[in-house]
């Protein structure tokens, strides 16, 4: 059996540096979503969070610390801060000082960072995280984490503790338990290039406009997947199809009260998740869902976001045969998160 500890207990804490300094996986809370930590220097370790996920040798971990000025992870040995010139070593500082939070940085990896961890390549994403559970045991423990999210790859992301157990069972010795995670979306990814530009790689919980206040300056756009690949940037390991739940999702326009795509829907009746109340009544009378889920009856994209991972998931595990998700229109804040992880969850696998 898995064990579950509550999080905000030093006992806790300790056992989890302490099965991890062992090679073990333990599952820790942190603002977005719960991840799968193993120590980031130890490349045995960092295989074993491959393995245990079924995630492919190809996609990234971000390694996660508590000490993250650009001198300290110098010093630790995360980032060779020879390879970064004047102008970037000022977009890192200006970034660095939006941590800790959801917020990741792919800069020049350092020695002590193994290659694994990096699926070979020579950047190596970073983040500082605030949940104080994931920074105790990172202190405890003294070293960085690799933390993806726990659950098996390509599937609906870990909100709360009981997500984990169903996702990775006995693969994960110790899971801390501190309820539902504040943003419920994953970290947003920023890259940082030689003249100093930085691109928006991934929405994620910290909104766009946030960072670029703090850079005083635009975010650049990634280069995009593909003709139909809408608005997935194109980052190693970030593929169309990812967060799904088992069951076919379809996603509906919020423009049209119609399916957002050509094909029929599918037989059976649906699991209807609602991005707020506006379309309710329109929506129930055509779908007759099974169920329906309203992430925030207001139309508050922080709720929304906090509550659309365990909405797939409570569907997914519902007798209704199918889901309909309402894709809410583009907007800035979390809008481009929620809209991100609602396509890829629906995209074909
Ligand atoms: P997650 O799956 O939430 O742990 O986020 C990891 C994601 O970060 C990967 O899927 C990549 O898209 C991105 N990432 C990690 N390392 C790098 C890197 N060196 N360069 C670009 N993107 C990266
Ligand atoms: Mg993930």
């Amino acid at each position: 059996m898995t064990r579950v500890l509550p999080a905000d207990d030093e006992g806790s804490v300790r056992d989890a540096a302490d099965r991890l300094r062992a090679g073990e996986l333990v599952a820790l809370p942190t603002e977005t979503v719960y991840g799968l930590a193993a120590r980031a220097y130890d490349e045995d370790a960092v295989l074993s969070v491959f393995a245990a996920k079924g995630r492919p040798g190809f996609d990234p971990l971000i390694v996660h610390v508590t000490r993250a000025s650009r001198a300290e992870l110098e010093e630790q040995g995360v980032l060779d801060g020879s390879r970064l010139s004047e102008a970037a070593a000022r977009a890192v500082d200006a970034l660095a000082a939006l941590w800790p939070g959801p917020l990741t940085l792919v800069l020049p990896k350092g020695p002590s960072v193994p290659d694994a961890a990096t699926s070979g390549l020579d950047t190596v994403a970073v983040r500082a995280p605030s949940h104080p559970t994931t920074r105790a045991v990172i202190d405890a423990l003294g070293e960085p984490l690799v933390m993806p999210s726990a659950n098996r790859f390509g599937r609906v992301s870990p909100t709360e503790a009981a997500h984990v157990a169903d996702e990775l069972g006995e693969a994960v010795a110790l899971v801390l338990d501190a309820g539902a995670t504040e943003h419920g979306v994953e970290s947003t990814i920023v890259g940082i290039e030689d003249d100093g530009t930085a691109r928006l790689l991934r929405p994620g919980a910290l909104p766009r406009e946030t960072i670029e206040e703090a850079l005083g300056a635009p975010l650049g756009e990634p280069a995009h997947a593909g003709a139909d690949g809408g608005e997935a940037p194109l980052a190693p390991g970030m593929l169309a199809s990812h967060y799904a739940p088992r069951k076919t999702l379809r996603l509906l326009d919020a423009a049209e009260v119609d399916l957002a795509k050509d094909a029929p829907p599918p037989e059976g009746r649906p699991g209807v998740i609602l991005y707020s109340n506006a379309r309710r009544i329109a929506l129930e009378a055509r779908w007759a869902p099974a169920h329906t889920r309203v992430l925030s009856p207001e139309g508050d994209d922080r709720e929304a976001a906090r509550k659309l991972f365990a909405a797939l998931r409570e569907l997914d595990a519902s007798d209704a045969d199918w889901i309909l998700a309402e894709l809410p229109p583009e907007g800035d804040g979390l809008r481009p998160a929620i809209r991100d992880r609602l396509r890829r969850a629906a995209a074909a696998r």
